[in-house]
């Protein structure tokens, strides 16, 4: 168990890296970029020379970006970034890994690096949360006038979260605002802080909290991730897993006390494995067994199994009498839902 979490964390020892030949970055900079559309046919053709493969959105307001490659690789990278004025103190998560994260390279050029949708934008340069370290946040997470804002989707928290904190009810990060506006009564008069994956969500959403009104607000500096590092702190107060945007899809993050908080989605029991409905018109995530994913069909609903493009049934070529089995094994028939 110990030697699994420093393959996936990053804790260094020496002893452990030598599987370890590389890294992940996660990292962003609100900062002013003239040109996304230059920067980014560039930037690729840079990124393409060095070997590294990931995503990275450019805007006039700054890049995020989460990239993979070789240790040599990907220390090239932060080299030449903060060789770049604009990007000189920017701060990169670093994961050690095994292989690369993310099949292919994109960088795009995007009118914002996250979007909340907003008729006015907030500028984080300009109106932002106050910024709490991993000690503060702890402090904040322990105090019972504090209230703790999940700024990530459901799916995200499902997996993982702090312990106590609110889950809000969205799909994607545009719909928060609205959710806050719904839920203002949870929030009114609270000293609210916020939190995300690596901090660049909250830089904007706390922003927009100040202007909508809630005036004693905070956020997690450097995320989630920055607080697993955190040589004090070693992630406590962490439940699960956190969501990452990867092919990793979930990494640990609590060294103290680590908890499973995700639950299958057929059966209810413990689980932190992510799949997606074969359905590709829904393609919703569920956390599912290996053993369940194989029993519902890789699918989500009766709808989904029972869908004429189901990717599942596709790629298994299952006639009709042997989907007929596999659903009646589970207590559903083919026949309902043709006649209907
Ligand atoms: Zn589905």
């Amino acid at each position: 168990m110990r030697n699994l979490w420093r393959i996936f964390t990053g804790i260094n020892n020496k002893g452990d890296k030598r599987m370890n030949n590389y890294q992940v970055l996660l990292y962003y900079k609100y900062t002013t970029v003239d040109d996304p559309e230059q920067f980014a046919k560039e930037h690729l053709q840079f990124c393409n020379s060095i070997g590294l493969k990931g995503r990275i959105l450019v805007a006039t307001e700054g890049i995020n970006g989460t990239v993979s490659g070789t240790i040599e690789a990907t220390e090239k990278y932060m080299e030449h970034m903060h060789a770049d004025s604009r990007f000189h103190d920017m701060v990169f998560k670093i994961d050690p890994a095994d292989k690369h994260a993310f099949k292919k390279m994109h960088v795009r050029p995007r009118p914002e690096i996250v979007s909340l949708s907003l008729t006015e934008d907030v500028d984080p340069l300009e109106v932002t949360g106050d910024y709490l370290s991993p000690a503060e946040f702890k402090e904040a997470l322990l105090d019972e006038e504090t209230v703790i804002l999940d700024a990530r989707n459901d799916y995200e928290f499902d997996l993982g979260h702090f312990r106590g904190a609110i889950r809000p009810d969205i799909q994607t990060f545009r719909e928060l605002p609205e959710w806050v506006e719904e839920n203002r009564e949870q929030l009114d008069g609270k000293k609210i802080v916020t939190y995300c994956t690596g901090g660049i969500r909250c830089e904007k959403f706390s922003g927009w909290l100040k202007t909508a009104g809630f005036e004693d607000v905070g956020q997690l500096h450097g995320g989630i991730a920055t607080y697993g590092k955190d040589e004090e702190m070693k992630g406590q107060y962490w439940d699960g897993q956190m969501y990452v945007f990867d092919e990793r899809i979930s990494v640990p993050i609590n060294q103290v006390d680590p908890t499973i908080v995700g639950h299958d989605y057929f059966d209810g029991t413990p689980c932190e494995r992510y799949i997606n409905c074969a359905n590709p018109y829904c393609n919703k995530q569920i956390l599912a067994s290996e053993e369940n994913e194989e029993k519902y069909l890789h699918s989500c609903s009766h709808e989904c199994r029972v869908h004429p493009d189901n990717l599942y049934v596709k790629k298994q070529e299952l006639s009709e009498a042997e989907l007929e089995a596999r659903l009646e094994a589970i207590g559903e028939t083919l026949q309902a839902e043709t006649s209907r």
